[in-house]
Parts: C-alpha cells; sequence; structure tokens
C-alpha cells in the first residue's frame, strides 16, 4: 500500500475483521479439493469460460455493458449448471453451503442467447448486434436492405442495357449517397434523364429519379434496423439488470470457489502442507519456505526453515546476518504463511501450527514520497510510529532495517527503543532484521538472537541460508560490493579503511574498559553497546533514557534537543 493508505486502513481497522465463530474452515475445503483430483479438474474445467463477472456486472449495472459484454455474461452464466453438478457430492461444509448457494439463471441465459449473435462488434449503433428471428420488425426491415442488394443489381444491368455503356456501374458513398458512374469514354452516351451529381478525373457520376427513390427507401431501412438493434439490446440489459443482485451474488460464490480451487491447486503443485490452527499465540512452522522466492530460484535450491515465536520464550526474533543472507526473504516467509494459513490455504512447510494474529504490520524496504515532503527517513519514522501506535499483543510485527536512514548512532537507538518498547508495552510477536550487531546484548527471556549461517572458506564466503540461533559478528558488506560489481579500487580501499576502523574502536573499547574499573557507577546497557559512555554526564543520560522519542512530535523532539544541548553545554563549561 502507499503509505496514506496504510495508514487509512490502519485507522479504519478495516483489516480486524470480524469472521463469525460457526463460518465454516475453508482450510477444510481447500483439503478436500487437494485430495480429490478429479474434482478439482473438473472444477477447473468448469471454471475455465467464466469471465470477469464482477466488471461484466459492474458494466451492465452502470449502463456501459456492450453486446461483448452480454455474450461474455451468457459463456459465464452458462458454466453455472456445471459447476453446481460438479459440486453436488462435495464434503467440506463451506463448499457445501457455497454451492447451495450458487444459483442458475436459465431465463436470462435464453434470453441472451435468442437476442444477442456470437460475435458482435463493440459500437451499439452500427447494428449486427441482435441475432435474426429474435424481432418481426427487425427481421422485415434486413429483408428489405438485404434485397437492396439484388434490387441494385437489377437496376445496373437495365441501365447498362438501355443506354448501351457497358462501364457503367452504381456506387455509394456518404457524401453523395448512391450514383451512377460512366467513365468518360461512355460520355457520349448518357442519357438526359441523368442528373450530374459529381465530377472525377475520368469519369462522371450521376443520379436518377429511380435511383433517388431507391436511396431514401434503403437508407431508411438502414437507419431503422441501428434503432430497432439498439433499442432491443437496451431492452434486453434492462432486464438482465433486474436480475443483478442475484447474479452479484452468486459471481460472489464462483469467487469463493475460483480461490479455493486455486488455493488447493497451488497446494498440490507445489507440495504445500495443513497447518494446524491454534490459539495459544504460539506460531510454529517447520521447514517453512518462501512460496514465491522457491520458485524463481532457478540455479540454487531453496532453503527451507524453522521459526518459532511465542509469548513466553520468543517473543522477539532479532535476526543478524551478512548482506543478501536471506533474511528479508525468511521474515516475509514467516509472515506469509501466517497470513496463508490465515486465509485458510495449505502452506509450504514440513508441518506447522500457526495462532492467528489481528494484523501483520511490515516495515520493509526504501521508499520515499518526495511530493508530500516525506524523505526515506521520514517514510519509515512515519510507519515505524504507526505499527507501535496500533501494534498488538495478538499481531505480527516484521520489522526489516530500523533506523538506517540516518548516522550510525541515531539508528542504533532508535532501533533499540523501538525493541525495548515492543517487548516492554507492545508484546507483538516480532522478527526485527538488523545490521547493527550492537543491538545483539538485547537478548533476554524474551528476544532471542538468530542469525544466518555462513561459510568463509579463505576470502570467499557461502550463504547458507540457514537462521541458526546466536547473534552475527560480520556484515560481509565489501564482499556483496565485490559481487555486486564495484570497481576493485573502492572494495580495496574500503576493506583498508574497515580495518583501520575497527583497529581504532578495539583502541577505544580497551580505553573505557581501563576508566570504568576506576569508577563506581556500573556502565547501562546503551552505553555499552554505542561505547559512548564518556559522552554524557548522568543526569543527561537519564534525561536522554527516559525519553519516549516514538511518542514525541518532531517539534518536541526539537525542543528536547535544543535543552539538553544547552545543559551539556553548561557540563562542559562551554555555555
Ligand atoms: P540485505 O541485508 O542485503 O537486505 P537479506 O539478508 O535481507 O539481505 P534477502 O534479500 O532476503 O537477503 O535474500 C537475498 C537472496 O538470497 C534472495 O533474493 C534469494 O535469491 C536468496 N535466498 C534468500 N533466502 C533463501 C533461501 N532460504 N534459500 C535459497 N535462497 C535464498
Amino acid at each position: 500500500h502507499q503509505r496514506g493508505d496504510f495508514q487509512r486502513l490502519v485507522r479504519a481497522g478495516v483489516n480486524r475483521l470480524r469472521i463469525p465463530d460457526d463460518f465454516p474452515a475453508p482450510v477444510d475445503a481447500v483439503q478436500e479439493l487437494v485430495e480429490d483430483f478429479g474434482l478439482r479438474g473438473a472444477l477447473a474445467d468448469g471454471l475455465k469460460d467464466i469471465r470477469d463477472f464482477e466488471r461484466l456486472l459492474t458494466r451492465i449495472e452502470v449502463g456501459t455493458a456492450n453486446a461483448r459484454d452480454l455474450v461474455a455474461l451468457r459463456l459465464s452464466l452458462a458454466c453455472l449448471p456445471g459447476i453446481r453438478e460438479t459440486l453436488a457430492g462435495v464434503r467440506a461444509q463451506l463448499l457445501r453451503e457455497t454451492t447451495e448457494r450458487v444459483m442458475t439463471f436459465d431465463e436470462v441465459t435464453e434470453l441472451l442467447a435468442r437476442a444477442i449473435v456470437d460475435e458482435p462488434g463493440i459500437s451499439l449503433r452500427e447494428g449486427g448486434i441482435i441475432k435474426d428471428g429474435y424481432d418481426a420488425e427487425l427481421d422485415e426491415y434486413r429483408r428489405i436492405a438485404h434485397d437492396s442488394k439484388s434490387m441494385l443489381q437489377e437496376i445496373e444491368e437495365r441501365e447498362k442495357q438501355e443506354t448501351g455503356i457497358k462501364s457503367l456501374k452504381i456506387g455509394y458513398n456518404k457524401v453523395f449517397g448512391y450514383y451512377i458512374e460512366v467513365r468518360n469514354s461512355g460520355a457520349d452516351l448518357v442519357p438526359d434523364r441523368y442528373i450530374r451529381k459529381q465530377t472525377l478525373a475520368n469519369a462522371e457520376r450521376y443520379i436518377t429519379e429511380e435511383l433517388k427513390e431507391f436511396e431514401t427507401k434503403i437508407l431508411g431501412a438502414q437507419e431503422k434496423i441501428v434503432n430497432i438493434e439498439y433499442n432491443l439490446f437496451t431492452e434486453v440489459r434492462e432486464t438482465i439488470k433486474a436480475h443483478l443482485t442475484e447474479i452479484q451474488q452468486t459471481a460472489h460464490e464462483i469467487a469463493l470457489v475460483d480461490v479455493l480451487a486455486s488455493l488447493a491447486e497451488a497446494a498440490s503443485t507445489y507440495n504445500y502442507v495443513r497447518p494446524q490452527m491454534r490459539t495459544d499465540g504460539v506460531i510454529d512452522i517447520k521447514d517453512g519456505r518462501h512460496p514465491l522466492v522457491e520458485r524463481i530460484l532457478t540455479r540454487d535450491l531453496f532453503v527451507p526453515n524453522d521459526a518459532h515465536l511465542d509469548h513466553q520464550d520468543c517473543e522477539i526474533m532479532l535476526i543478524t546476518g551478512p548482506n543478501m543472507a536471506g533474511k528479508s526473504t525468511y521474515m516475509r516467509q514467516v509472515a506469509l504463511l501466517t497470513l496463508m494459513a490465515q486465509i485458510g490455504s495449505f502452506i509450504p512447510a514440513r508441518e506447522a501450527s500457526i495462532s492467528p494474529v489481528d494484523r501483520i504490520f511490515t516495515r520493509i524496504g526504501a521508499s520515499d514520497d518526495l511530493v508530500s515532503g516525506q524523505s526515506t527517513f521520514m517514510v519509515e519514522m512515519n510507519e515505524v510510529a504507526q505499527i507501535l501506535k496500533y501494534a498488538t499483543k495478538d499481531s505480527l510485527v516484521i520489522l526489516d532495517e530500523i533506523g538506517r536512514g540516518t548516522s550510525t548512532f541515531d539508528g542504533m537507538s532508535i532501533a533499540r527503543a523501538v525493541i525495548e518498547h515492543i517487548e516492554k508495552k507492545v508484546h507483538a510477536k516480532t522478527l526485527f532484521a538488523t545490521h547493527y550487531h550492537e543491538l545483539t546484548d538485547l537478548e533476554d527471556d524474551k528476544i532471542k538472537n538468530f542469525c544466518v549461517a555462513v561459510k568463509e572458506r579463505g576470502n570467499q564466503v557461502a550463504f547458507l541460508r540457514r537462521i541458526v540461533p546466536g547473534a552475527a559478528d560480520k556484515s560481509y558488506g565489501i564482499h556483496v560490493a565485490r559481487l555486486a560489481g564495484l570497481p576493485k579500487t573502492v572494495t580495496k580501499r574500503a576493506e583498508a579503511l574497515l580495518a583501520a576502523l575497527e583497529a581504532k574502536q578495539e583502541k577505544v573499547q580497551a580505553a573505557e574498559t581501563d576508566g570504568r574499573e576506576e569508577t563506581a557507577a556500573p556502565p547501562t546497557q546503551i552505553d555499552a553497546a554505542l561505547g559512548m559512555g564518556s559522552l554524557f554526564g548522568s543526569t543527561l543520560r537519564e534525561a536522554l533514557c527516559s525519553l519516549d522519542i516514538m511518542t514525541m512530535t518532531p517539534l518536541e523532539a526539537m525542543n528536547e534537543l535544543y535543552r539538553l544541548q544547552n545543559q551539556a553545554k553548561g557540563e562542559a563549561g562551554k555555555a
């Protein structure tokens, strides 16, 4: 969704669908269709000729449906008896109830078959849409129009003989109507009763009294035909309109059957399993796969992964690992499988038991909304703010890289604060991928570290795509940059810079450790993670720690920052 939509949806809470307790489980229907190959095949055949029902019905409702739309409607309606028959003996409650609600519309189908030709044009104003035999008056005018051809031939033959002009022929154009054309070679033989109408380079065109009368009759007939056809067509369309609500209901049921059949087809083709549903808040997936990524991998095999989330030991999975390791894929996979299970689908896994969630929140990827004045980072923060505001204990939250769009300390602090907030206030099951290895010290009874396994051999790195417990200690960003084709000079320089930075950090950490041994006050978690214990005095630190950043407006944040800076300047004697 666009960000605006996202916020609107969340505010309106429309995805908090209330499903009645007695709603029959869709997964039973899917299972029956998975197990009954014949039924699934017959259903696919039956559904094949159903066109875009909903669109057709809308066009009929607003009066924009043309003759082709009505043919499509007839073809769709004609499938209904077959589908009902195919579903006659089904066992799953949802399929049974749905089948009962599928109505057939024999009268409408018969009317359409009788009235509308099989392959009409798009225009309603050119005739050729109503079948012969449907309306007596129309048939009569058609006969006149049809006979006109032979009548014209008759006139042409007669004129040829009477005048002796061999090249004489009768034609028609929109501006001049019917005319007799005589090439200049026959000009001497043109009789006086011919009235000149138009002169061409090597021919003259004439009209006669007889031809004029003929023209009035024929053109009148043609116009009549078009008008009658148009009126008959709108009559048919109005008749159908009277059945629209019922047809719409049936279209809705057919859509449900279509979805169930498609889910079953995917389950059977791609080897999905039926997930068990539970209500204790646990999500447990064994050997789960990403349904799309596993399809598009051509060279490598997809590596399945487990996932276990609960509210006791593993509410938040903190996933570190190199770039390109598969963190995003894994997190989306867990969200997708949960969603699939909840809609009643089978899922790509060896086995799974899943508790339903009230919503799935995601913060993924980088995008901006410059038109409405939102930078990439602002969009990111906006989404995080929405998530923290609306997520509940029953939600599933996917956070892929929070705080990457700002400076390291800023970003890391925001990421840490967000995790702490989720753990203490929201309690949602959360998957959090990050490159800030410093965050891994957050591990406690509810937050657990995971990483993506990597095998290093010399300076070669192999991504194993396995999610395993524990924290990653390296990013391999430069390795990925090399794979992506950055110039060698750039990657070499980056390696040298990295080595220098790491050496410097080690020195600072060593110095800090010495310093701390002398002071009595123990470092806070933040200090240890950020290595900035010496930067702030304790009052400042406390003031900073007590800020509830996610609930502050930018203006409040600015004011607070201004106040803290003044305080810091005062403490540093620079005021
Ligand atoms: P980054 O940190 O750079 O965003 P990432 O860790 O999020 O990287 P993904 O984008 O999830 O990595 O995965 C990178 C690629 O690895 C995918 O496009 C996919 O081709 C492959 N991949 C991911 N997971 C698996 C898997 N389980 N089995 C096989 N291939 C996988």
